[in-house]
């Protein structure tokens, strides 16, 4: 069994959906794990905005719109008067569901609601348009085995319990249908894995079943060896270890939801990820398989501030570090890279909701300096210290550029430089052209 997930792009129109369709009948038994339709989740998102701001008006004019163009979806999705209907029945009631609540106080319960009804059309619509066409499906609710615990993190064992006795109730199926995103909570209300977490869903059902692989489809042939939309000629990186997946998917490689991989690693399932629109080219696949001797790729995350703190206190003293980190955790603010010297540590977060009572804390152990519009480039492969001359080879590429920090040793697989956001371009380039050609 296969866990194949499609992202919204992949299903963003009636003739998409049908080639998806064309794609999931011929596996074997498989789970297909849908995400909302391309810009559903995020005019869900507006719906709600209106509604926290008490303007019903503002909310029930983009709820007819996303409804009309669900309506044209469906009219071209299905060829016979019989399943139109029922799908625009099926429609109706949804947004009339959405539409219910416009009229009541509006709260974040009442927002994942509404959030989780982009994954419930797009499952429904492709589960009534497979039996259209004659292929046995059967639609899966996520909201009767996804869930998460107390801590608002996933609850494997109860996902995989609920999971199996679902798809035990189906003997005679060609293939099951569900939703991604969407799970119930610790107390049992609708919730969600984030956005983007439909990645997170399809590794966590890999993992349950145990499935024989995890297929994320997007619309692009795979993870590239950098962002093609900066860089000029990338190309596709055919195998990934888990571990350099992880970094690149962490450090702005948009393609893979960064938390797919801690299922799927831990259950060594491998995950591949292949291209809707090109569904024979041969995408990138992680695994355990580390390719020696090889830089994989570079990828980039804008948004980052590097916080340096300078005391005359952290020479030969002990403790410094955990003073200055639990700072940071009382705020609930991750850190990213981390720097020190003996006179020094910089430190580098990319939320910044706090960033003003962190640097007032962290003022009681030093002086404190922030600089702000910095991006992360993290070069990730084998980086193994006994490589001679890769880590040279990076650093050779940046020669040109201010580089504020240098992260390497962290892990074999990773070496992470911070540079000025407007040097990204430049320096991405110059990577590309020393690592790769
Ligand atoms: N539909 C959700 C979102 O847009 C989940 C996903 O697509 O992964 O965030
Ligand atoms: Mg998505």
């Amino acid at each position: 069994m296969k866990v194949l997930k499609f992202g919204g792009t992949s299903i963003g129109s009636a003739s998409r959906m049908k080639k998806v369709a064309r794609l999931i009948a011929s596996g074997d038994k498989d789970i297909v794990v849908l995400s909302a339709l391309s810009g559903t989740t995020n005019t869900l998102v507006e719906i709600s905005d209106y509604l926290y701001k008490k303007n019903p008006d503002g909310a029930n004019e983009i709820i007819n719109q996303l409804e009309n163009t669900y309506f044209e979806y469906i009219n071209e999705l299905y060829s016979s008067d019989t399943y139109k209907n029922e799908a625009k029945e099926m429609l109706i009631s949804h947004f009339d569901y959405i539409r219910s609540y416009t009229k009541d106080l509006f709260t974040l319960f009442e927002e994942k609601v509404i959030l989780a009804q982009g994954e419930l059309l797009s499952t429904a619509m492709m589960d009534l348009y497979l039996r259209e066409v004659g292929v046995r499906s059967c639609l899966i609710p996520a909201l009767e085995y996804m869930r998460t615990d107390k801590n608002a993190e996933p609850d494997p064992v109860y996902i995989k319990e609920k999971l199996l006795l679902q798809l035990e109730k189906y003997p005679d199926i060609d293939v099951f249908i569900t939703q991604g995103y969407i799970c119930r909570n610790a107390y049992g209300e609708i919730d969600n894995l984030l956005r983007g977490g439909s990645d997170y869903s399809a590794s966590l059902i890999g993992a349950a079943v145990n499935a024989k692989e995890i297929q994320i489809w997007t619309d692009i042939d795979g993870m590239h060896n950098n962002d093609p939309r900066i860089v000029s000629n990338t190309s596709p990186v055919r195998n990934l270890q888990f571990e350099e997946a992880a970094e690149l998917a962490y450090f702005g490689a948009k393609i893979l939801h960064p938390t797919c991989i801690l299922p799927a690693k831990l259950n060594n399932i491998p995950v591949r990820l292949l291209n809707t629109m090109l569904p024979d080219a041969p995408g990138t696949l992680i695994s355990n398989q580390m390719e020696k001797g090889k830089i994989k790729a570079v990828a980039a995350k804008d948004g980052i501030f590097a916080i340096k703190i300078k005391s005359g206190r952290m020479l030969l003293a002990h403790g410094f570090l955990r003073k200055v980190f639990e700072i940071f955790e009382s705020y609930q603010t991750p850190i990213d890279m981390v720097t020190t010297s003996e006179v020094g540590v910089s430190v580098t977060i990319d939320k910044v909701k706090h960033l003003q009572e962190i640097v007032d804390d962290l003022k009681k152990f030093g002086t404190v300096t922030v600089d702000n519009d910095m991006t992360i480039i993290c070069v990730v492969g084998d980086l193994d210290p006994a490589n001679l001359g890769f880590s040279a080879k990076a650093i050779d590429a940046l020669k040109d550029i201010p580089v504020r920090m240098i992260s390497y040793g962290g892990s074999k697989y990773n070496i992470s430089f911070l540079v000025k956001t407007e040097d990204k371009k430049r320096a991405l380039q110059a990577l590309s052209d020393n690592l790769f050609s």
